[in-house]
């Protein structure tokens, strides 16, 4: 049976996370690991640009304010070109790093899918912004809202998205709003924190990092 309490309907908007980075974000201090604010400016959400980047630390006096920008966060780069062997289309290179690397480099080999051989690729590198993982996108710094529920990392920018999230996670009608676009929040939430039977955890978890 469905009480009122257990029928709860969504109606807040259903926002892209650039909603939720026009205001501060709570983040890590990268100095004494306390709370610390991350700010920055970015005109859209793709592409993503930021300005005027700042952190600041509520607990240390660590402070950084960058006109140009400066990330310390993961990046990623790709690079493709036929294989040097066969001619096959395309012989593709990506990598990961957790950070920009210590020793610049350009190219990476990579193995022709068709004949094996082994080519070298030019690579161009791109920031990940949006990885997925809990990292502020203005200073690539770790955010300070972040949990486990069974192994899967749960995270918010700050307490207006852990309020939203809470929210759409507490409802039972989820109905698609307006504006219900690809890169909205909700449609790019995982599954586990969607589902049914981790309903209570995720908002048992959501609730204790409010109180942080
Ligand atoms: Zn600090
Ligand atoms: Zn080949």
């Amino acid at each position: 049976m469905s009480s009122p309490r257990n029928s709860k309907q969504f109606t807040e908007p259903w926002y892209t996370a650039y909603y939720f980075l026009q205001q501060d974000i709570d983040i890590r201090c990268p100095e004494c690991d306390g709370h610390a604010i991350s700010r920055g400016k970015s005109e859209y959400l793709l592409p993503w640009c930021p300005t005027g980047t700042r952190v600041v630390c509520t607990r240390c006096s660590y402070t950084r304010t960058c006109e140009n920008f400066s990330w310390s966060g993961p990046v990623k780069g790709f690079g493709r070109r036929p294989c040097s062997a066969c001619g096959h289309k395309w012989v593709n290179a990506r990598v990961n790093c957790e950070s920009t690397p210590q020793r610049p480099f350009n190219t990476v080999e990579a193995p022709c899918p068709e004949c094996g051989a082994v080519n070298v690729v030019d690579i161009s590198w791109s920031i990940d912004f949006f990885s997925g993982r809990p990292l502020d996108p203005y200073n690539g710094e770790r955010l300070w809202y972040v949990d486990d529920v069974r192994g899967n990392e749960i995270w918010a920018y700050n307490t207006a998205h852990l309020t939203y999230l809470r929210e759409y996670i507490s409802s039972s009608l989820r109905e698609r709003g307006d504006h219900a676009g690809k890169y909205s929040i909700i449609t790019n939430l995982p599954a586990w924190m969607k589902s049914k039977k981790n309903r209570d955890d995720v908002i048992k978890t959501l609730d204790r990092l409010m109180k942080m």
